[in-house]
């Protein structure tokens, strides 16, 4: 068991949790876009509400 940190905000950027496919189930995270997430396996694509 090692010395784990938590994340820290740096420069106003939040490391946020990524976002799991819904139809790949978790496991597969969805790359984040600046409007979408898209999952690069399946290639399903959720838009960001605003
Ligand atoms: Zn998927």
């Amino acid at each position: 068991m090692g010395a784990e940190r938590y994340f820290k905000i740096e420069g106003g950027k939040i490391t946020r949790l990524k976002k799991s496919c819904p139809k790949c189930g978790p496991g597969t995270f969805m790359a984040e876009h600046s409007d979408r997430y898209h999952c690069g396996r399946c290639g399903y694509t959720e838009f960001k509400k605003k």
